[in-house]
């Protein structure tokens, strides 16, 4: 599937080539601090099949393990492009938020469930607006309904 992505401020943007059936949440600590948000989902990618226009910054992670992770960012705008191996990028971990087509990517697999907000699984009871709190509230979801609804 080709996709196509840009950063907030447009200084950052590409096309690839993905594997639709790759997409994957990660609930670590480290990409709940990145991201600032209770988890991300990223899109693991061959470095040869993106193409990409202007310059990202990269923060060097440093793991417990010596594994060095470059996680890419716009300068500009802070958003978060995607990871890779610090010296020899094979395979770049897109982050799917800043993907166009990531309404059309759900996640296939979660990874480091064990640090996992524990509230995630109420999110499908609570008050759901369209817009900002102001806006008009619509139906109540679950799990099970929506699974229905693709069927
Ligand atoms: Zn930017
Ligand atoms: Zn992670």
């Amino acid at each position: 599937m080709h996709i196509t992505g840009q950063c907030h401020c447009g200084a950052i943007s590409f096309t690839a080539l993905v594997d639709p059936g790759k997409v994957l949440v990660c609930h670590c600590s480290d990409c709940q601090q990145f991201s600032g948000g209770p988890f991300r989902a990223v899109l693991p990618t061959p470095a040869a099949q993106v193409q990409l226009k202007g310059q990202p910054k990269h923060y060097v992670k440093l793991a417990a393990s010596g594994n060095r992770r470059a996680q890419a960012f716009c300068a500009e705008c802070g958003t978060q492009l995607y990871a890779t191996e610090a010296d020899t990028p094979k395979t770049l971990n897109l982050r799917l938020g800043c993907v166009n087509e990531r309404a059309q990517l759900p996640p296939q697999v979660q990874i480091w469930c064990q640090s996992a907000m524990p509230w995630l699984g109420q999110l499908p009871g609570l008050p759901r607006h369209g817009q900002g709190t102001a806006s008009p509230r619509l139906p109540a979801t679950s799990p099970a309904n929506s699974r229905a609804g693709e069927a």
